[in-house]
């Protein structure tokens, strides 16, 4: 089989090995459309640790195409979308409940071969089959979608009051999916470029604005009749976004860092502010237990709006050089499109 494999040192290649075969309560997948995320070229980038040589593809829609000894839930021919993680089950976050702060954690795509191939190996458990009319295309946004959803769960909103939410990305255009569907209003996005704020708006959004108008924060605010958002979101990963997004809070605002900053990037923040406004700072991180209910919600969002381009596996890296300078709403893989 073909598969773009990750060989250190920000090489990339698509090259041919055996292929793999389904063990006890595994299933083989044939993948049909896989996510190229920021997590792909921070990997390339040497900014996020990998387990090279390592398929790369963590956002994996695919087709069953053989079970392993004692597989359940699934049929031959099943459409699947996978929760691409390990836990390693007995270090305290796993026994006290949170499998996803593992400090064993293995996920594929990064540490185990994932979906970036034309077949790819995992166990039952994490393969999830799509509802009925949801296609691979779709199916593959799940894995992020449950990164939303957790995140969305952090930060706990009440319907009806205003979100704001910076950087509008495939993830920040998630993120303001799911608020449409639980009820905030109003819901302002905010990003620099003019196709993300259409794409927010498209997604459900209220208002849509350029942060680097330097009347932003007053537009923002006079869109909550000066009081500040009870909710905001850094959906960009920069200090400067942050402390913005703690100038903006309401009182007793719930503030997510949901952006993946640099390790070494500062921002800063008054200590006085957070304790005055009574602020709570929150992070979040990947998709526990919130993959089964991402695919509960594929057919209830708008994710048609999300304009996704196709890449052969051949063309994997015009593939993530598409993804780092963001010309479509979402880059995927199709291992079934011919190069
Ligand atoms: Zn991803
Ligand atoms: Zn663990």
């Amino acid at each position: 089989m073909k598969a773009v494999r990750f060989l250190g040192d920000g090489e990339l290649a698509v090259v041919g090995l055996p292929d793999p075969a389904p063990g006890i309560r595994e299933v083989l997948l044939a993948p049909a459309a896989v996510g190229v995320c920021g997590t792909d070229t921070h990997i390339l980038d040497g900014h996020y640790p990998a387990r090279p040589p390592v398929t790369l593809g963590h956002e994996v829609a695919g087709r069953v195409v053989a079970l392993g000894d004692g597989a359940r839930g699934l049929q031959v021919g099943d459409l699947v979308t996978v929760e691409p993680h390990r836990y390693c089950g007995v270090c305290q976050y796993c026994r006290r409940g949170m499998e996803h702060m593992c400090i064993a954690k293995e996920a594929y795509g990064v540490h185990l071969d994932g979906g970036m191939a034309e077949l790819m190996v995992v166990p039952d458990r994490i393969a999830y089959r799509l509802p009925e009319g949801v296609d691979a295309t779709i199916g593959a946004l799940t894995e992020p979608l449950a990164c939303c959803v957790h995140a969305m769960d952090r930060l706990g909103l009440m319907s009806g009051l205003p979100i704001l939410i910076q950087g509008c990305g495939p993830a920040g255009a998630l993120l303001v999916a799911l608020a449409r569907n639980l009820g905030s209003n109003p819901i302002v996005v905010s990003d620099t470029r003019p196709d993300r704020r259409d794409l927010g708006m498209r997604m459900g959004a209220d208002v849509a604005l350029d942060p680097s108008d330097p009347d932003f924060e007053r537009q923002a605010l006079a869109l909550t009749g000066g009081d500040g958002f009870p909710y905001a979101v850094d959906a960009v990963g920069l200090p400067a976004v942050l402390e913005s997004v703690i100038r903006l809070a309401a009182r007793g605002a719930r503030l997510l860092v949901f952006g993946v900053a640099e390790p070494h990037a500062r921002a800063s923040v008054s200590p006085n502010e957070i304790y005055t406004k009574e602020l709570t700072l929150l992070g979040t991180a990947i998709n526990p237990f919130s993959h089964l209910r991402a695919v509960g919600l594929l057919t209830r969002l708008p994710l048609h709006e999300l304009r996704v381009a196709a890449y052969p596996l051949g063309k994997a890296g015009d593939a993530i050089a598409a993804a780092r300078t963001g010309v479509s709403d979402k880059i995927q893989i199709a291992p079934g499109l011919n190069t």
